[in-house]
């Protein structure tokens, strides 16, 4: 799937020639200089999502719909298990790979880059990392194409930032585990075929006493809420998981019981770079947008690039953009190099969500009127950009974070 996803990469450049986006490609290339199959993959992502995605982004954004001829697409080039090795049919690339890749997705549309997202960190992730053998073949396999996605449940209607708090629980009867309880917000859940959900095995223990499984969609016990009508990322389903006395097998309990919130808590560290390369994309997306029409539009008898005013705003959202970008290149390397990344990630997801926030509200300023309207994509951005700053942990969670690891190293 690799080199699938890299023999695209040629003709992509050609095309990027022909069409002029070239000078868009060197701004991220000026960041950092790539290996050379990264700025491969770069391209292939751009193409993919400048003839895929772009065309149909706001229509999909209206209408909620999920899209699913776009995702088939790009589960056969690799894109929906990108860091799974091909024993198991994933890419075999890396998570500096999955980054750009994520960001170039979201760059066109940030809905199918959350379920990009979703599906890479938050369901293959945790069985990659934490499950046997047996359960690597068959929850993951299926789930690397595009024909089947997966979800990822750990909120619950009581309570989101404070995760240890879980109140479903798992109760083993014989062979079977038995599931009660609400999740909620489930990104994907009206359109996966399983979920990596969380449960209390042990209440005595508190969070040591959250387990996690593996349960397939549908099954019986398991019912959807109404699908959410959200601000943005309209294209991606988010909904309740209700489970009413469902039984899984018990060899569906993934990892040791009581390990549950270790493995949520790693799996958001992951996560963590895929929703900042998804920002990343929304405010690169915004930022294009922006200075294309400072180019073009006409004010007091010259293009408004040429005023100060707009020439600031650009030189601050570029920085913004670029500054995030390093941090999440470089949570992604840490990762890729096997060394810790829990501050670096949560930096990461920190700096690129509220410089997507900045940068899609300055990006309307800059378009006036014409960011205001649904013909132009900056209204679509900066609906889109305002959740990166919620899920996987919200901007305080992430400075909590950030303080926790950095006083945890002063003090030694
Ligand atoms: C569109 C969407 C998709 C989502 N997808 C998923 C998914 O796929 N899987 C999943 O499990 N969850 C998902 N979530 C849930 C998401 O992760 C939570 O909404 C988020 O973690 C915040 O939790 P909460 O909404 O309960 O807010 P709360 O935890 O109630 O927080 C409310 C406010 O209080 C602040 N706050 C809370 N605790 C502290 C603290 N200790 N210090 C400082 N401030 C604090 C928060 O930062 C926030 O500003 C999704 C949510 C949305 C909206």
């Amino acid at each position: 799937m690799a080199a699938m996803l890299l023999a695209r990469g040629g003709s992509a450049a050609a095309r990027a020639l022909t069409f002029g986006c070239l000078r868009q490609l060197h701004t991220v290339y000026q960041t950092v200089e790539l290996p050379e199959t990264h700025q491969m993959l770069c391209r292939t992502c751009r193409d993919f999502a400048e003839k895929e995605l772009v065309p149909v982004a706001a229509q999909l954004d209206k209408e909620h719909r999920f899209p699913d001829e776009q995702v088939k697409k790009m589960g056969a080039l690799g894109l929906l298990a990108m860091d799974v090795p091909e024993e198991y049919k994933g890419a075999g690339l890396d998570y500096l790979a999955y980054s750009i890749a994520v960001e170039e997705i979201s760059r066109g549309c940030a809905s199918t880059g959350v379920i990009m997202s979703v599906n890479n960190s938050l369901y293959l992730g945790p069985i990659l990392k934490f499950g046997s053998e047996e359960q690597k073949h068959q929850w993951i396999a299926p789930f690397t194409s595009g024909d089947k996605i997966g979800c990822f449940a750990l909120s619950e209607p009581g309570n989101g930032s404070d995760a240890g708090a879980a109140s479903t629980v798992a109760r083993l009867d014989g062979n079977e585990w038995v599931l009660n309880g609400t999740k909620a917000w489930i990104t994907n859940a009206w359109d996966a075929s399983a979920v990596v959900v969380f449960a209390t095995t042990d209440k005595s223990q508190k969070h040591k006493g959250i387990s996690a499984f593996l349960v397939p969609m549908p099954t019986a016990g398991l019912s959807l809420g109404k699908k959410e009508d959200k601000l943005g990322i309209r294209a991606s389903s988010t909904a309740n998981l209700i489970f009413e006395d469902c039984r899984i097998p018990k060899a569906n309990l993934l990892g040791q019981q009581g390990m549950g919130f270790k493995i949520a808590m790693q799996t958001l560290d992951s996560g963590r770079i895929g929703i900042a390369s998804q920002a990343l994309g929304i405010a690169q997306g915004a930022l294009d947008c922006a200075v294309d029409y400072a180019e073009k539009r006409l004010a007091f008898g010259s293009p408004i690039s040429k005023l100060q005013a707009i020439q600031f705003k650009l030189a601050d959202m570029a920085l913004a953009l670029e500054s995030a970008r390093l941090l999440t290149w470089r949570a992604a390397m840490l990762k890729d190099s096997g060394k810790p990344y829990t501050k670096e990630a949560a930096m990461a997801k920190l700096a690129a969500s509220e410089a997507a926030t900045a940068i899609s509200h300055q990006a309307i300023q800059i378009l006036g009127g014409m960011g205001y309207v649904t013909e132009m994509p900056a209204e679509r951005h900066y609906r889109d950009a305002r959740i990166t700053e919620i899920y996987e942990g919200t901007s305080e969670i992430q400075r909590l974070v950030i303080a926790g690891q950095l006083l945890k190293e002063y003090r030694g």
